[in-house]
């Protein structure tokens, strides 16, 4: 057979695909929209049959791919709230610390005024109790 006689473009009067096997006297009566090929009725519900096979095959992959980012979200999310619950936790940690630390220092500072304070009086009183503690020498005493 030549190539004239094989026309596997659009509009041909007989199937394409029973032309590829070898079968030249099927009739096209159908043309697929998808492919712009002309075929005849069993090879059209073949082929229509195939294309849907396909597709639920790219369908089933889809829902595949779907279920699989869902899943990586919800780990991104469960991983998200793990680290905010962690860096919650230990800032918080923190904040207490600081606070006792704070109450140390004034405590401290507040203990040592007050031990201070009550020497300080104790000196006090001592002296002014004590043996030195007279007016204060006049002029004319000393002359
Ligand atoms: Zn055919
Ligand atoms: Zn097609």
């Amino acid at each position: 057979m030549t190539s004239e006689i094989i026309d596997y473009g659009v509009g041909s009067d007989y199937c394409k695909l029973c032309m590829e096997q070898q079968l030249f006297d099927q009739p096209s009566t159908y043309t697929c929209k998808h492919c712009q090929i002309s075929m005849c009725n069993e090879c059209f519900h073949q082929h229509t049959y195939s294309l849907l096979e396909e597709y639920n095959l790219i369908q089933n992959k889809f829902n595949d791919i779907a279920l699989q980012i869902q899943s990586k979200q919800q780990l991104l999310n469960t991983f998200r709230n793990q680290c905010m619950k962690s860096v919650d936790q230990c800032f918080d940690e923190l904040i207490q610390d600081i606070h006792s630390l704070r109450k140390e220092c004034t405590d401290h500072i507040n203990e040592q005024y007050n031990k201070t304070k009550v020497t300080n009086k104790e000196n006090l009183a001592t002296i002014l109790t004590g043996p030195l503690t007279r007016e204060p020498i006049q002029l004319s005493d000393a002359v």
